[in-house]
């Protein structure tokens, strides 16, 4: 059983209450547990296979959950970069896997398994790109309308087709996300949808199963957790997740929790840097890795805590950098990411050439999305095929001339 809990003035709210924020003071809510009364069994949950499900009573969600089977995502070690950055235990958890190719379905599977649960029937959010993806595979798999909001001429190629095929209404609104989202929850509250994007507080919980994996499959607490962040909800979710390990005394020790953001689009960077407990938004975010371009993320809130607490970091990286990152993870690695999710990555370099990051660390980036997100921004990178003429001398000669 659970509650939402308002996390600055711990107001408690019943579990089928429709919210998304604190009705007395305004501020994020949090799914809480009574862990005492859950009877986990670690050994039962080993048995399990590794997927998201695997910790279904760390969940909301009472009855069949609304699945794609998402979750149970490669962790790769990143050997070759590893020895290059002297980083001999560097690990990247692939979220690209994810059925529509990012970490969003872990949020999806379980916030339109509760919209059903709590009796909504149609869904919306705004979205960069993968939020509208996911969400409209869940919603078709419901049986449910979707609703999405674009920022026009500022999605990856793929996510938007994702979102057409699987049949949401997609529409672009000319402005940025910050603007769709703030559209967006006015549509919800004016007409009943429900709000999945992550200041929903259920998407979160399918989104901290990234970390309770990670130890499973690492078999060990990392050092370091290293997201990209653009909302700043999968940062606080991953950190919510561990907490819940600790109290279950299943962990003894919480990751520093590291959060990466474009140089365009920083706000979370500079209130760290600044120390300053409220952040100031980015008025025109810019970047070439569009899922993390958010200039006022609303979970900023709980993302400085999980920085905070962990004596983590936060730091941004240029957009050459990320795509010098994504061309040494594909090319290195075999490990195909859209931009923002090579910033992870891109940021633990950075960090460890400035001494910030020790080479003796267990560090995990979590790369959230799939190459093939973003063909767009690939192509631009990579020489055209050689095209030549169909006979043996004409191959031979690109080749070996
Ligand atoms: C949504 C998304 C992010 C940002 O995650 P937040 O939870 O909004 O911080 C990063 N990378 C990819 C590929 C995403 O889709
Ligand atoms: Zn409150």
């Amino acid at each position: 059983m659970y509650r939402l809990v308002c996390i600055s003035c711990g107001a408690d709210y019943a579990p089928d209450a429709i919210l998304y924020r604190c009705e007395r003071c305004g501020h994020l809510l949090a799914v809480t547990y009574d862990l005492d009364s859950l009877h986990i069994d670690r050994a039962v949950w080993n048995a399990r296979p590794l997927t998201l499900w695997r910790y279904r009573e760390l969940l909301p969600v009472s009855g069949d959950p609304v699945t794609l089977q998402e979750g149970g995502t490669p962790l790769y070690p990143l050997t070759r970069l590893g020895e290059e950055l002297g980083l001999p235990h560097l690990y990247a958890k692939h979220e690209g896997m994810n059925p529509s190719g990012s970490f969003k379905d872990r949020g999806m599977t379980v916030g339109v398994s509760m919209a059903l649960q709590l009796g909504m029937t149609s869904v919306a959010c705004a979205s960069t790109g993968n939020t509208s993806a996911s969400l409209a595979a869940y919603a078709a798999k419901a049986g449910i309308p979707a609703v999405v909001l674009l920022p026009a001429g500022k999605v990856a190629l793929g996510k938007v087709a994702q979102a057409l095929m699987h049949g949401a209404k997609v529409i672009a609104v000319r402005d940025n996300f910050d603007k769709a989202l703030e559209m967006v929850q006015e549509l919800c509250k004016s007409h009943g949808l429900y709000l999945l994007n992550s200041i929903n507080p259920f998407r979160l919980e399918g989104q901290k199963t990234i970390g309770l994996e990670v130890i499973d499959q690492l078999g060990d607490v990392p050092d370091r957790m290293v997201l990209p962040v653009g909302n700043a909800g999968n940062i606080s979710a991953v950190h919510k997740g561990l907490g819940e390990f600790i109290d279950l005394g299943f962990i003894d020790r919480l990751p520093m929790m590291t959060g990466i953001q474009a140089e365009g689009s920083r706000p979370v960077v500079d209130a760290i840097e600044q120390g300053l407990c409220e952040l100031v938004p980015t008025e025109h975010p810019e970047t070439i890795a569009t899922a993390i371009r958010i200039g006022a993320p609303v979970n900023a809130e709980k993302a400085l805590t999980a920085i905070r607490a962990t004596g983590g970091t936060a730091a941004s990286v240029t957009d050459e950098e990320i795509l010098a990152m994504q061309r040494d993870l594909a090319r290195k690695e075999g490990i195909g990411v859209e931009p923002a999710s090579a910033a992870s990555v891109a940021g633990v370099r950075k960090l460890v050439e400035s001494g910030v990051i020790d080479r003796d660390e267990t560090i995990v980036c979590v790369v959230t999305g799939h190459l093939l997100k973003d063909p767009e921004t690939v192509i631009r990178q990579c020489e055209p095929p050689i095209e030549i003429d169909a006979d043996a001398a004409s191959l031979l000669s690109v080749l070996y001339s």
